[in-house]
């Protein structure tokens, strides 16, 4: 396995060197749905990100994987909520995930960039199972993959194995895309406080004292743990994949 750290870093067609070579994109199941749509997954929305991994992969020579969410299909916590199990409601949530990655695998390849769907569920017929050593020879053939199923294990949410499979590739960062208008971490909720401000970075800590919901404590205590940053930032905006792969100040770094 190519050993990323001493190898040269990939320049984009432009030239310029991007930040994140390697770096997994935790995209929520609602970020493929639409306001504007009552679909589950809308084609256009599933298109637009799509085209933006496969032109940002084209274009920058980076390896790109994506852990994706399932929350526009079913969520532990909704079934748990009524009495459900909640093993077996989350393990819905975790199903749901692999529909997402199905669309977001088909919509990649017609922009022509290959892809490999990879789940924590054995699903023999119709993906890969997920095993670390193929997921970074993936990455290095220049195919995106797509995370699914999360860890496999319910009580989580794909925060938490979006940071696990983050670690376990190697990648720089994790690149978590908002789809609600806020555009990265405020000081306090900008949609209810007007004078809420975004930081342009924070700390693992001050995000932990302060409480900020930016993702699962689980996850941004693991990312603490293991030095691996996060970049929240929005991801319905045109270009901003592209741009955070770039290291444009977009966003906020959490580190
Ligand atoms: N889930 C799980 N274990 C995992 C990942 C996900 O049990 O490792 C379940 C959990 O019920 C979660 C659902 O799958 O609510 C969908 O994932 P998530 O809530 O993260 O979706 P998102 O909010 O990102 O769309």
């Amino acid at each position: 396995m190519a050993d990323l750290a001493g190898g040269p870093r990939p320049l984009s067609r432009q030239g310029a060197a991007p930040r994140w070579p390697r770096a997994v994109l935790k995209l929520s199941g609602e970020a493929l749905a639409s306001a504007s749509s009552d679909e589950t997954i809308d084609a256009r929305t599933v298109r637009r990100i799509a085209a933006e991994i496969a032109e940002s992969c084209d274009e920058l020579g980076v390896e790109l994987a994506v852990m994706v969410g399932g929350g526009n299909i079913w969520r532990g916590t909704t079934g748990a909520g009524e009495g459900m199990d909640r093993a077996a409601s989350d393990t819905m949530g975790m199903l749901g995930t692999v529909i997402n990655a199905l669309a977001l695998q088909d919509a990649i390849e017609r922009e022509g960039r290959p892809t490999r769907v990879l789940s924590a569920i054995a699903m023999a017929e119709v993906c890969e199972p997920y095993i670390r050593r193929r997921a970074i020879r993936h990455l290095e053939k220049g195919r995106v993959v797509i995370f699914a199923a999360g860890m496999g294990n319910p009580y989580f949410t794909t925060d938490t194995p979006a940071a696990l499979r983050a670690a376990e590739v190697e990648a720089g960062v994790i690149l978590k895309g908002t789809h609600s208008g806020v555009d990265g971490v405020y000081s306090a909720d900008p949609r209810i406080d007007p004078d809420a401000t975004r930081f342009d970075e924070i700390s693992f800590a001050e995000v932990v004292s302060r409480d900020l919901r930016v993702m699962d404590m689980t996850a941004i205590t693991f990312c603490m743990d293991n030095a691996l940053p996060i970049l929240v930032f929005d991801l319905m905006e045109p270009g901003n994949i592209r741009g955070a792969l770039m290291g444009e100040p977009i966003g906020t770094l959490i580190r």
